[in-house]
């Protein structure tokens, strides 16, 4: 039987759920037709083209409604492609809002098939997915990049890189500025993570919008330092641990003003330790 304490806790998570999606959310216009659009702790981007918009990460249905209003109030053309940054659910929910307006869905190979096998009610399978390392979409003259570089966090984790005025990136959950690294890193493999960010650091990049980011304006994104300080905090991180310091004692004061400090830095470093002894897990 299902007690009160808990149904009072799924309403309470339903009406919090809610209230994030009827903010007020304006698009925001970081580069030539690049937006960035987002409420709560999630934030999506556009790619609005003389043939079309791009957009990427539908999040969830709800999120994905407002991200579709979103579109419409910058401009009249068609979404003609919504593409996924990786296989998550909550990242890759929502995909019916923009099935409905026409646009085709792709995924990198990696996402697709853990999608396929992995059903949710709010994730509609891309209708197309890619392999290797690079696809270009080309769209009213307007290049948009998507890249992989193998494992770091989830499957088939894709970089968007679109081309205006500025070269504008766009990171899901593997760079989250001024916070702590996710919790206990769930489906990290951290060794590949840095290995990736480090190619993501060779890329020409004016900035980068991240789903997640800590920072006072979160909708304008960050550039290649915020990478650059993730991958700095990890080799800090394992340096820590490689000098023998327990994982439940590491200290690193350099972080201390990163959001979650407390709560995730032993999590993280437990993961850490815990892949050097079992390999990525
Ligand atoms: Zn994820």
């Amino acid at each position: 039987m299902v007690s009160l304490r808990k149904l009072f806790s799924v309403a309470f998570f339903l009406v919090a759920a809610n209230a994030a999606i009827s903010q007020d959310s304006s698009p925001v216009e970081v580069a030539d037709g690049v937006y960035s659009y987002g409420v709560g702790n999630y934030i999506s981007m556009f790619v609005v083209t003389s043939d079309g918009v791009i957009a990427i990460d539908p999040i969830n249905p709800g999120h994905a409604q407002g991200f579709v209003a979103a579109i419409k109030s910058v401009t009249d053309q068609p979404i003609r492609y919504l593409v996924h940054t990786h296989n998550h659910w909550d990242h890759s929910g929502g995909g019916q809002a923009f099935k409905d307006e026409g646009a085709t869905i792709i995924a990198h190979v990696d996402a697709y098939n853990w999608m396929r096998a992995n059903p949710h009610p709010n994730l509609v399978l891309p209708d197309e997915s890619w392999g290797g390392s690079r696809k270009d979409i080309v769209l009213g003259g307007t290049t948009v990049e998507l890249h992989h570089f193998g494992a770091s966090h989830g499957h088939g984790m894709t970089i968007p890189l679109a081309s205006t005025s500025q070269r504008v990136g766009y990171i899901a959950d593997i760079v989250g500025p001024n916070r702590i690294p996710f919790l206990f890193l769930p489906d990290f493999n951290v060794a590949q993570l840095e290995r990736t960010l480090e190619e993501i650091l060779a890329l020409d990049t004016d900035k980068i919008i991240f789903t997640h980011n800590s920072s006072p304006n979160p909708l304008q994104g960050g550039t290649k330092q915020d990478v650059a300080d993730t991958l700095q905090y990890f080799r800090d991180l394992r340096a820590e641990l490689d000098s023998g310091v327990a994982p439940a004692a590491v200290s690193l004061p350099k972080y201390e003003s990163w959001r979650m400090y407390d709560e995730w830095l032993p999590l993280n470093a437990w993961k850490i330790y815990m892949e050097g002894h079992l390999g990525p897990f």
